[in-house]
């Protein structure tokens, strides 16, 4: 029992990643630094609802 989620770059709005993750395990929405091809540096991606 998988979701699946979109990683959204919080600085220019780009979808850049797709994940997966258990929602039980992790309710809380999911914030990472990622590298975004738009803003051509690492920025912090939230969990898309
Ligand atoms: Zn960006």
């Amino acid at each position: 029992m998988r979701d699946y989620i979109i990683y959204k770059c919080t600085v220019c709005g780009e979808e850049n990643y797709i994940g997966t993750k258990n929602k039980r395990l992790h309710p809380d929405r999911v914030e990472v630094k990622k590298y975004c091809p738009k803003c051509n540096k690492k920025t912090v991606h939230k969990e898309k609802k």
